[in-house]
């Protein structure tokens, strides 16, 4: 059976948007706030209040979320078990600095039984800063002390935070600009994105020609890059566009980084906690990391962030990496309730099944529209990368142009990859078949109008460029 989520169940758009009060809170955060703020610049709405796979905001409109914070929301908004249990333990105790706690022991037991049988003893848990990017560093900090080495193995197209080293080790030149001095030793190996070869292979040859490159680099005393500390990857890329690393790429890296006893970083803070279908997404690559990464649902929409590793990296001292707020007991007490309703209530069977209603339904546009590029992703983290039909390249602008369709339909979604040009979606865990359709009836209506609207202007291009 769908996981049921509850009222309100259908989007509702009232008027143009934003509407008068959104448009009154917009004026006032864009007077106060920082520039730097991103998501109401593309979605101009202020959000009054949400539930399950559905928010509403200041004016009454109501929108299906496949934002979900970001990833944060694993279970969707205002879970019930959720917020009961961050209820029960604000009375409690919130703050419990790295003390040990009867929630955290819950907490720290019940992710070490997520983990595959073979990992389950070898790991040990860091909680550090309550953000990806801290996780990231954390891990970084670790694998350079237990190696002495200095030099750091990243992928084209990865996006692992915004600190100086999470952006060091982060694809996007142009994030990059004008803050230089990040992170020194970053080094980038091309990222099997196979719609759009690398290495200009596909779709004529391929042999997993990017797990080669990579071997070479690493084995080639000449290849100019000294063994690294780590090598950091994210198996299915998310700002990156919801890219899948193919399994024999990465049973190659895991082999040749184990070969020559580098760590290898897997950064699951989007892929993870059942978004892909499994509770890590390296699950179904049949390898066994040194270190993951998680963070966003782990807590279950509160701030948490925690590193796994090898125990037998765990050679630095107390105080090697810290920070006042490592793992808050709320955001424990909803990681808890957040897994044990994962594990109840069949979300990673949801996910799969909602996964592939979704993935068929899109690829069926695949061929019958000409702006649809790639049709992609894994479990719940799936991406449409819309072309510009003229050149076939990644075109932002028309992705943007669907995304302003879809919010006034009632859909938000995010843009990211090369040009934000992919349509990111990111449903809750627990979405339901209804809700499922509704959003896919939205999607395939607003690819189809942009489509017809894009070949009616360049038919018109077409026809101005005859009369000259
Ligand atoms: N790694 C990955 C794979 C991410 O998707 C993100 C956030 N989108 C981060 C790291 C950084 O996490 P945070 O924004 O919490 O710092």
């Amino acid at each position: 059976m769908d996981v049921q989520t509850t009222a309100p169940n259908r989007p509702l758009v009232n008027g143009p948007l934003p509407g008068p009060e959104s448009r009154r809170l917009l004026a006032e955060q864009d007077r106060h706030e920082s520039n730097t703020r991103t998501y109401p610049r593309r979605i101009p709405i202020a959000i009054k209040q949400a539930q399950g796979a559905f928010v509403e905001d200041v004016d009454g409109n109501v929108f299906i979320d496949f934002l979900m914070g970001a990833g944060a929301l694993g279970l969707g908004h205002n879970h019930p078990a959720v917020v009961a249990a961050v209820r029960q333990q604000a009375d409690v105790l919130s703050h419990g600095l790295d003390f040990p706690t009867p929630i955290k022991d819950e907490f720290t037991k019940a992710h070490l039984a997520m983990l595959p049988a073979v990992l389950r003893d070898r790991m040990r848990m860091q909680f550090c800063g309550p953000t990806g990017a801290d996780a990231v560093e954390a891990a970084i900090k670790l694998c350079k002390f237990a190696t002495g080495r200095t030099e750091v193995v990243a992928f084209q197209g990865s996006y692992h935070g915004c600190t100086h080293a999470g952006l060091a080790l982060s694809g996007d030149t142009t994030a990059k600009e004008r803050f230089g001095a990040l992170m020194p030793g970053v080094h980038f190996a091309p990222f099997p994105y196979c719609y759009r070869c690398p290495l200009g292979l596909r779709p004529t040859s391929c042999d997993t020609n990017c797990a080669h490159y990579l071997e070479n680099v690493l084995t080639d005393p000449q290849s100019g890059i000294a063994k690294p500390a780590a090598v950091i990857i994210e198996l299915v890329q998310g700002e990156g566009g919801a890219i899948a690393a193919p399994v024999d790429f990465v049973r190659r890296l895991r082999a040749v980084t184990r070969s020559l006893d580098i760590p290898l970083i897997l950064d699951e803070i989007q892929s993870g906690c059942g978004r892909t279908g499994t509770w890590f997404s390296f699950e179904t690559y049949g390898i066994e990391p040194d270190v993951i990464l998680s963070s966003k649902a782990i807590g279950a929409g509160l701030p948490l962030s925690v590193v796994f590793f090898d125990k037998r990296l765990d050679v630095w001292p107390s105080g090697s990496h810290i920070g006042t707020f490592r793992g808050s007991q709320l955001a424990f007490a909803a990681g808890v309730a957040a897994l044990r309703v994962v594990q109840s209530d069949g979300v990673l069977d949801n996910v799969v099944r909602q996964g592939r209603f979704l993935l068929d339904g899109l690829a069926s546009l695949k061929g019958e529209l000409a702006i649809v590029g790639d049709v992609r992703g894994r479990g719940l983290l799936l991406g449409v990368e819309i072309v510009d039909p003229a050149t076939n390249r990644q075109s932002g602008a028309i992705a943007r142009h669907v995304q302003q369709r879809l919010l006034e339909r009632g859909l938000l979604i995010e843009v990211v990859g090369r040009d934000d040009a992919v349509i990111k979606l990111l449903p809750p865990l627990t979405l339901d078949r209804a809700t499922a359709t509704v959003a896919l009836e939205i999607l395939t209506h607003c690819l189809r109008a942009v489509d017809a609207e894009w070949a009616g202007e360049a038919d018109a291009q077409a026809d101005e460029e005859l009369v000259v």
